[in-house]
Protein backbone atom coordinates (compact mmCIF):
# COMPACT_ATOMS: atom_id res chain seq x y z
CA UNK A 1 0.00 0.00 0.00
CA UNK A 2 1.01 3.45 -0.58
CA UNK A 3 1.87 5.13 2.60
CA UNK A 4 2.38 9.09 3.44
CA UNK A 5 5.82 8.82 2.14
CA UNK A 6 4.81 7.18 -1.08
CA UNK A 7 5.77 4.34 -3.41
CA UNK A 8 8.95 5.24 -3.37
CA UNK A 9 9.87 4.46 -0.07
CA UNK A 10 7.79 1.17 -1.00
CA UNK A 11 9.91 0.44 -3.15
CA UNK A 12 13.03 0.93 -1.17
CA UNK A 13 12.25 -1.40 0.73
CA UNK A 14 11.33 -3.90 -1.35
CA UNK A 15 14.57 -3.36 -4.02
CA UNK A 16 15.57 -6.10 -5.97
CA UNK A 17 13.99 -8.41 -8.44
CA UNK A 18 15.84 -6.35 -11.36
CA UNK A 19 14.35 -8.71 -14.11
CA UNK A 20 10.77 -9.75 -13.34
CA UNK A 21 9.71 -9.34 -16.68
CA UNK A 22 11.53 -11.92 -18.92
CA UNK A 23 11.70 -11.69 -22.75
CA UNK A 24 9.70 -8.35 -24.80
CA UNK A 25 9.90 -6.30 -27.42
CA UNK A 26 12.51 -4.26 -25.75
CA UNK A 27 14.57 -1.61 -27.42
CA UNK A 28 17.47 -2.79 -25.16
CA UNK A 29 17.51 0.69 -23.39
CA UNK A 30 14.51 -0.21 -21.48
CA UNK A 31 15.55 -1.84 -18.02
CA UNK A 32 13.60 -2.97 -14.99
CA UNK A 33 14.86 -0.83 -12.17
CA UNK A 34 12.34 -2.22 -9.71
CA UNK A 35 8.94 -4.64 -8.35
CA UNK A 36 7.30 -4.46 -5.59
CA UNK A 37 4.53 -7.13 -5.34
CA UNK A 38 1.12 -6.04 -3.58
CA UNK A 39 2.32 -2.61 -3.53
CA UNK A 40 -0.51 -0.37 -4.68
CA UNK A 41 -4.36 -1.41 -4.70
CA UNK A 42 -5.41 -0.65 -8.26
CA UNK A 43 -9.24 -0.08 -7.36
CA UNK A 44 -8.69 2.52 -4.85
CA UNK A 45 -8.91 5.97 -6.59
CA UNK A 46 -7.00 7.42 -3.57
CA UNK A 47 -3.85 5.22 -3.32
CA UNK A 48 -3.61 5.27 -7.60
CA UNK A 49 -3.70 9.36 -7.70
CA UNK A 50 -0.84 8.87 -4.85
CA UNK A 51 0.80 6.50 -7.31
CA UNK A 52 0.67 9.17 -9.51
CA UNK A 53 1.37 12.11 -7.95
CA UNK A 54 4.49 10.78 -6.74
CA UNK A 55 5.74 10.07 -10.48
CA UNK A 56 4.71 13.46 -11.69
CA UNK A 57 6.94 14.84 -8.54
CA UNK A 58 9.42 12.47 -9.54
CA UNK A 59 9.64 12.67 -13.42
CA UNK A 60 8.17 15.32 -15.26
CA UNK A 61 10.67 17.13 -15.31
CA UNK A 62 13.37 14.81 -16.95
CA UNK A 63 15.99 14.19 -19.59
CA UNK A 64 15.10 10.66 -20.09
CA UNK A 65 12.19 8.45 -19.85
CA UNK A 66 10.89 6.99 -16.79
CA UNK A 67 7.59 4.54 -16.42
CA UNK A 68 5.72 3.60 -13.50
CA UNK A 69 3.17 0.22 -13.99
CA UNK A 70 0.72 -0.54 -11.72
CA UNK A 71 -0.42 -4.23 -12.61
CA UNK A 72 -4.16 -5.39 -11.99
CA UNK A 73 -3.24 -7.14 -8.79
CA UNK A 74 -1.29 -4.42 -7.35
CA UNK A 75 2.33 -5.21 -8.39
CA UNK A 76 4.57 -2.12 -8.80
CA UNK A 77 7.54 -2.01 -11.69
CA UNK A 78 9.60 1.10 -12.28
CA UNK A 79 10.86 0.91 -15.96
CA UNK A 80 14.03 3.31 -16.55
CA UNK A 81 14.38 4.51 -20.47
CA UNK A 82 16.48 6.88 -22.69
CA UNK A 83 16.27 9.77 -23.67
CA UNK A 84 14.05 9.23 -26.75
CA UNK A 85 11.89 5.87 -25.60
CA UNK A 86 10.90 3.96 -23.00
CA UNK A 87 9.11 0.58 -24.16
CA UNK A 88 7.27 -1.35 -21.44
CA UNK A 89 7.17 -4.51 -23.48
CA UNK A 90 9.81 -5.32 -21.64
CA UNK A 91 7.22 -6.45 -19.42
CA UNK A 92 5.29 -9.70 -20.42
CA UNK A 93 1.63 -9.42 -21.91
CA UNK A 94 0.06 -10.74 -18.94
CA UNK A 95 1.66 -8.18 -16.73
CA UNK A 96 1.28 -5.91 -19.03
CA UNK A 97 -3.02 -6.38 -19.40
CA UNK A 98 -5.04 -3.78 -17.55
CA UNK A 99 -2.30 -2.37 -15.97
CA UNK A 100 -1.66 1.52 -15.26
CA UNK A 101 0.42 2.80 -16.83
CA UNK A 102 2.54 6.86 -16.55
CA UNK A 103 5.56 7.65 -18.06
CA UNK A 104 6.87 11.15 -18.85
CA UNK A 105 8.42 12.80 -22.54
CA UNK A 106 11.27 14.88 -21.96
CA UNK A 107 10.79 18.08 -23.47
CA UNK A 108 11.90 21.79 -23.77
CA UNK A 109 9.66 23.89 -21.38
CA UNK A 110 8.78 25.92 -24.87
CA UNK A 111 7.93 22.50 -26.42
CA UNK A 112 5.53 21.34 -23.75
CA UNK A 113 2.21 22.90 -25.14
CA UNK A 114 1.87 20.27 -28.22
CA UNK A 115 3.39 17.63 -26.25
CA UNK A 116 0.36 14.31 -25.70
CA UNK A 117 0.97 10.98 -26.25
CA UNK A 118 2.95 9.35 -29.79
CA UNK A 119 1.67 6.99 -31.94
CA UNK A 120 3.76 4.32 -30.38
CA UNK A 121 1.94 4.91 -27.11
CA UNK A 122 -1.16 4.91 -28.56
CA UNK A 123 -0.58 2.07 -30.93
CA UNK A 124 0.69 0.14 -27.87
CA UNK A 125 -2.47 0.97 -25.13
CA UNK A 126 -4.65 -1.13 -28.33
CA UNK A 127 -2.44 -3.66 -29.10
CA UNK A 128 -1.49 -5.01 -25.36
CA UNK A 129 -4.91 -3.95 -23.84
CA UNK A 130 -3.55 -2.11 -20.76
CA UNK A 131 -5.47 -0.14 -18.26
CA UNK A 132 -5.68 3.56 -18.21
CA UNK A 133 -2.41 5.30 -19.23
CA UNK A 134 -1.19 8.32 -18.14
CA UNK A 135 1.50 11.19 -19.12
CA UNK A 136 3.46 14.09 -17.69
CA UNK A 137 5.87 16.52 -19.07
CA UNK A 138 6.09 19.38 -17.08
CA UNK A 139 2.76 20.66 -16.11
CA UNK A 140 0.99 18.48 -18.55
CA UNK A 141 -1.43 15.52 -17.46
CA UNK A 142 -2.62 13.71 -20.35
CA UNK A 143 -4.52 10.21 -19.80
CA UNK A 144 -6.18 7.82 -22.03
CA UNK A 145 -8.18 4.60 -22.30
CA UNK A 146 -9.38 2.09 -24.87
CA UNK A 147 -12.47 0.29 -24.00
CA UNK A 148 -12.46 -1.53 -26.96
CA UNK A 149 -9.56 -3.16 -29.10
CA UNK A 150 -9.21 -2.49 -32.91
CA UNK A 151 -7.89 -4.52 -35.24
CA UNK A 152 -4.05 -2.88 -35.41
CA UNK A 153 -3.97 -2.20 -39.29
CA UNK A 154 -6.93 -0.05 -38.68
CA UNK A 155 -5.70 1.86 -36.18
CA UNK A 156 -3.15 2.84 -37.95
CA UNK A 157 -4.95 4.86 -40.72
CA UNK A 158 -6.86 6.44 -37.44
CA UNK A 159 -4.03 7.85 -36.50
CA UNK A 160 -2.46 8.84 -39.52
CA UNK A 161 -6.10 10.43 -40.49
CA UNK A 162 -6.31 12.61 -37.11
CA UNK A 163 -2.55 13.72 -37.73
CA UNK A 164 -3.03 14.85 -40.87
CA UNK A 165 -6.53 16.37 -39.70
CA UNK A 166 -4.51 18.10 -36.83
CA UNK A 167 -3.00 20.62 -39.36
CA UNK A 168 -6.11 22.50 -39.50
CA UNK A 169 -6.46 22.75 -35.86
CA UNK A 170 -2.93 24.65 -35.81
CA UNK A 171 -1.96 27.64 -37.64
CA UNK A 172 0.86 28.02 -39.71
CA UNK A 173 3.38 29.48 -37.06
CA UNK A 174 3.54 26.27 -34.89
CA UNK A 175 3.19 23.44 -37.18
CA UNK A 176 5.57 21.69 -35.95
CA UNK A 177 5.53 17.95 -35.45
CA UNK A 178 5.78 18.15 -31.70
CA UNK A 179 3.17 20.54 -31.66
CA UNK A 180 1.08 17.97 -33.50
CA UNK A 181 0.27 15.09 -30.85
CA UNK A 182 -1.92 16.65 -28.60
CA UNK A 183 -4.47 17.98 -31.38
CA UNK A 184 -4.09 14.59 -32.76
CA UNK A 185 -5.27 12.84 -29.22
CA UNK A 186 -7.93 15.36 -29.38
CA UNK A 187 -9.38 14.53 -32.19
CA UNK A 188 -9.01 10.69 -31.83
CA UNK A 189 -10.54 11.34 -28.29
CA UNK A 190 -14.03 12.90 -30.65
CA UNK A 191 -13.61 10.17 -33.04
CA UNK A 192 -12.98 6.89 -32.33
CA UNK A 193 -15.74 5.27 -30.41
CA UNK A 194 -13.78 3.20 -27.70
CA UNK A 195 -11.08 5.75 -26.69
CA UNK A 196 -11.21 8.52 -24.72
CA UNK A 197 -8.78 11.03 -24.23
CA UNK A 198 -8.84 13.13 -20.86
CA UNK A 199 -7.01 16.44 -20.39
CA UNK A 200 -6.24 16.05 -16.87
CA UNK A 201 -5.58 13.78 -14.06
ZN1 LIG B 1 5.31 8.41 -24.77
Amino acid sequence: MVGNSGIMDSMNRNFGLSKAGGAGAGDGNTIIFAHVPDAVDINNPADVQLFLDDFAARYAVQDTEFAFVLTQNGDFYELHGNIGAIDPTILEREILKGAIIIHNHPMLPEDVRGDSFSSFDFHFANEFQVGRQYLVSYDRRNSMEFTRQYDSEELVDSWLEAWNDSLGALTSRNRKTFYRQYETLKILGKRLEGFEFYENF
